[in-house]
């Protein structure tokens, strides 16, 4: 079996379905099981009508409109005939979520969250399923569902490894080209869950781990794995090769074009990760498997905004040794602060956190009542992997302010003031 997986941005609109398909018929599809995320926006869409369900839900009926017609609209572009059964099926999809929203008494965030965000992929394999067919693919349409079972952390939940598997190896039966949902599982009670935002990634390694796939693609806008994101950086240069190793490494310092979870399933059975470009498919991409660690062998930058530098130090000028910082820790742990860097010296601490889930305030609170505490809100994280004198010059050249800098031997970090 081989697993494919296919972004929001690949399947923002009716082109990017066609697309799809013909990327389909350009690699073969035989023995392919298809993970789906929700198209273009959909996700972000979502999280705002919760939002504002959470405010004034006499809003809600009116704020899924436009998420209706936008899926309408593609169904509308994509189908001359067929269509009736497949703008059914969104009908009915909306009508579960009105239905939901409506008689949901839950006050948890989280769980309403997880239960309706997940329509945003619902919805996506629907239409590509029906349209697979349409275009004579023998497509089965696979409720992710089903087979991915997890424990009801919302929002972030942790998988059932075991269970998983046996429900994916039994799920998918004798079907050849199966369509399924990135993101998306569900807990012992069958309430749906969400493995994270951009969690189809690992979604689709998920599925080739259970399978023992033969390989896992994921198709970007991008022509695989570059050197530094095209966004931020210019004159990146595709990287061929890596190793299950470095490309951790990268995802975890944040080289967003992989979700860092995708790996260590992978890695475990040694299934390779191809990131190709879903507008060249023939071309070779990157390759992340066992064998060298990068190729070429060149300096890699990564950028992680809008993070939070945190500088303490003592009242008293007492040290600070292990029984303070574990109780920092614990303290970040608490209120949930992705910590990125950590820098100590006797008196001070200073650690770069991401505010991701905004309680940022409630913790400096509490830091207050036994430290010094600096704060500097919206700062970057710059880490550059392999770097040498040229790449360090970078960040100098940026003429920025640099907080706090570390090294190793293979990576240095610099937090720069904006
Ligand atoms: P998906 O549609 O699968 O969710 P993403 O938008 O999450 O795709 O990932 C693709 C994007 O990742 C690219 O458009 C690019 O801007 C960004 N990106 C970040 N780091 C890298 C990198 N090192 N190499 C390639 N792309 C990167
Ligand atoms: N649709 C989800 C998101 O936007 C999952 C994903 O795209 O990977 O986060
Ligand atoms: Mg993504």
């Amino acid at each position: 079996m081989k697993i494919f997986k296919f972004g929001g941005a690949s399947v923002m609109d009716a082109a990017g379905v066609k697309n799809l398909v013909s990327v389909l018929e350009k690699v073969g599809y035989k023995d392919t099981l298809v993970v789906v995320s929700a198209m273009g926006k959909s996700t972000n869409a979502l999280e705002e009508i919760i939002e504002q369900y959470f405010q004034d839900k006499t809003k809600t009926p009116a704020a899924l409109l436009p998420l209706k017609e936008y899926h309408l609209q593609i169904i509308n572009d994509l189908f001359q005939e067929q269509k009736a059964e497949v703008v059914a099926v969104v009908h009915e999809l909306f009508a579960e979520l009105h239905t939901f929203l409506k008689s949901n008494k839950s006050p948890d965030y989280s769980f309403v969250y997880d239960q309706v965000v997940s329509f945003g992929e619902l919805l996506s394999t629907n239409i590509i399923h029906y349209f697979l067919l349409n275009q004579g693919l023998d497509s089965f349409w696979l409720d992710a569902r089903n087979c991915i079972k997890t424990d009801d952390y919302y929002r972030a939940a942790n998988l059932n490894w075991e269970l998983t598997q046996s429900n994916i190896q039994s799920q998918i039966g004798s079907a050849s080209l199966v369509i399924t949902q990135g993101f998306i599982g569900s807990d012992s009670n069958n309430f749906t869950t969400t493995l994270g935002r951009e969690g189809s990634d690992y979604s689709a390694a998920i599925f080739g781990y259970a399978l023992n796939a033969e390989s896992v693609t994921i198709w970007k806008d991008v022509p695989g794995v570059l050197n530094g994101d095209p966004r931020e950086f210019q004159n990146t240069r595709l990287l061929h090769q890596i190793s299950y190793r470095e490309a951790i490494e990268l995802a975890f310092y944040g080289a967003s074009v992989i979700h860092p979870k995708t790996l260590q399933p992978l890695q475990r059975k040694e299934i390779p990760l191809f990131v190709k470009s879903f507008e060249n498919p023939l071309e070779s991409g990157t390759s992340v498997s066992k064998g060298k660690t990068l190729d070429p062998h060149i300096p890699c930058y990564i950028v992680k905004k809008d993070q939070v530098l945190i500088r303490l130090s003592s009242i008293d000028f007492s040290f600070i040794v292990e029984e303070n910082i574990s109780y920092i820790f614990g303290l970040l742990h608490e209120y949930q602060m992705p910590v990125e860097l950590i820098q100590n010296s006797a008196i001070s601490f200073s650690v770069c956190v991401n505010n991701k889930y905004k309680r940022l305030e409630e913790l400096i609170l509490v830091l207050r009542s036994r430290f010094n505490v600096d704060v500097t809100e919206g700062v970057d994280l710059f880490t550059i992997r392999h770097f040498d004198t040229k790449a360090s010059q970078f960040i100098n050249q940026k003429g920025k302010q640099v907080l706090l800098e570390q090294r190793t031997s293979e990576t240095a970090q610099f937090v720069i003031s904006v």
